[in-house]
């Protein structure tokens, strides 16, 4: 018989600010799900960009999910202190002969000549891909890395979204992996992370659905299984405009003041369809009747009577 394995979710947040109420969503689905299964959850702080993050604000992250009830098993070290980790799996993209060093300037890559998808994102041309040494040389600059993609098609079945599927060589081009400062951008450091933590599902905002394939391919390169993905809807204000950290008057700062976390939960399981009345619960009454079946996959507007109340 085939071993069940266990369930292992994670928070993995990026202390740069207070949790706004879109962080919270995704935290609290990312909880119910691994909690409904009896699984654990492990916390990660995402702090690769050292300029916008910061040890207080990963303090502040851990005090507002213990206020919320949002409970977990470990907290893996902070991406910050992982670069030799990262370097480690970084020489197996070398020793696979995947690596490429590339000198494209952010402008050139941002050209109206380079080719842009209709999502505003672009694709890398190849530019530096079969550059000569002499070429290479002549720069005279540190280098970004980048690991080359295949024309092949990465699919999977969303748990909200569905089923998705990219192709890395016409979508997204050859990836930077590296960046000419020598710091690891997020794609590879998730990766190494989620595989080394043993996460088995990962549950996170809309906006990062593009991003699974990325990571299947690494994981791919790494030796890692790849996890569930169920990527959740985006809460809008009643205007249509996506929350985002700016809205400060939706921040856990502010939020903590005017209502209970129960009243929070409540609110937000019942906005995308968990609960069919607005009504103060705790993450682990709502665990009892949790189910990705119930969550709706489009973007959660926030009604007049949720946006007044909150
Ligand atoms: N650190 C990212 C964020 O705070 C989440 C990354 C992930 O869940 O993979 O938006």
């Amino acid at each position: 018989m085939d071993e069940i394995k266990p369930v292992v979710g994670r928070f993995a947040p990026t202390p740069s600010g207070r949790m706004h109420l879109g962080n919270v969503f995704a935290a609290l689905m990312a909880w119910l799900s691994a909690r409904s299964q009896d699984g654990e959850m492990v916390l990660r702080m995402e702090d690769l960009d050292t300029q916008r993050t910061s040890a207080e604000f990963a303090q502040t992250l851990r005090e507002d999910l213990q206020w919320l009830g949002l409970t977990y098993d470990r907290e893996t070290p902070p991406q910050s202190t992982r670069g030799p980790v990262y370097d480690t799996y970084f020489h197996i993209l070398e020793e696979k002969g995947l690596l490429y060093p590339c000198y494209c300037t952010r402008s050139q890559l941002h050209s109206v000549n380079a080719p842009h998808l209709s999502d505003g994102t672009y694709v890398y041309p190849g530019t530096c891909r079969n550059l000569t040494p002499e070429q290479r040389e002549a720069f005279h600059r540190p280098p970004a890395w980048r690991v080359r993609v295949d024309d092949r098609i990465w699919e999977f079945e969303d748990r909200v979204q569905g089923h998705y599927f990219l192709n890395l060589a016409e979508q997204c081009g050859d990836m930077v992996v590296r960046r000419a400062d020598g710091v690891y951008v997020y794609q590879l450091a998730v990766t190494v992370d989620d595989g080394e933590a043993g996460v088995t599902e990962v549950v996170r905002g809309m906006d990062l659905l593009s991003s699974a394939p990325r990571q299947m391919y690494l994981q791919e390169l790494f030796g890692f299984p790849h996890p569930s993905y169920a990527h959740v809807p985006m809460l809008l204000a009643p205007d249509g405009r996506r929350l985002s950290k700016r809205d400060r008057d939706l921040d856990l700062g502010e939020l903590r003041k005017r209502m209970t976390a129960p009243e929070l939960i409540g609110t937000l399981a019942y906005s995308c369809g968990l609960l069919s009345k607005r009504e103060p619960i705790s993450p682990q009454e709502l665990s009892r009747v949790f189910s990705w079946d119930a969550v709706r996959g489009d973007s959660i507007y926030l009604d007049e009577f949720i946006w007044k109340g909150i």
